[in-house]
């Protein structure tokens, strides 16, 4: 396995419909393993393929923050909507930014394993939250074209606080601005 480079923001990958998985072959399955090691290593709760430069309808989940399990998904497709939950949501594509979205309570999703197994995964909460945020990216869609505009912050360390952070207001001009040139950076290093 291995750590794959994480798109950012601005990449037109991220705004592309992922291509469905037709033969689950070895390559596909070297590519959940390295998007888990790349979710783990950077703390995430999902990733998907796009998300690591790949155009194809696979995701990784960790169904515990807590937890190092991860559900490894193909072609998963949601059948099922419940509730409504608003909650602060992040991306490792728009890192440090976060935002409230509106999202299901509770999701039913279909998907295929990397066993070709057909399996039916349900989330409540947070899984779900991750989940319906993770399917979005297959059809090019950010949290940020979800998000309340006026939520939109950056987390910042901040040792006064008992959290540890604090959430400095932005706009989503500002945010695109820096993601722009967090990318201009990444790609003269
Ligand atoms: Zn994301």
């Amino acid at each position: 396995m291995a750590k794959k480079r994480i798109v950012i923001c601005g990449e037109p990958v991220l705004r592309r419909q992922a291509k469905r998985v037709k033969n689950i072959d070895g390559r596909i399955i070297e590519l959940l393993g390295d998007m888990v090691e790349t979710m783990l290593e950077n703390s995430g709760l999902g990733l998907a393929g796009p998300q690591v430069g790949e155009s194809k309808t696979i995701i990784v989940v960790r169904p515990d923050p807590e937890q190092e399990d991860v559900l490894e998904l193909i072609n998963p497709r949601i059948v099922e909507t419940e509730g409504e939950e608003e909650g602060l949501e992040g991306c490792l594509s728009l890192p440090t930014l976060r935002g409230t979205v509106i999202r299901p309570q509770r999701v039913v999703v279909e998907a295929v394993t990397p066993d070709g197994e057909e399996v039916v995964v349900e989330g409540e909460g947070l899984m779900a939250r991750a989940l319906v945020h993770e399917v979005d990216h297959l059809a090019g869609t950010l949290f940020i074209d979800r998000v309340e505009p006026d939520s939109l912050a950056w987390l910042r360390p901040d040792d006064r606080k008992e959290s540890g952070y604090r959430l400095d207001p932005t706009t989503m001009e500002e945010a695109l601005a820096a993601f722009e040139r967090l990318r201009k950076r990444r790609s003269e290093a």
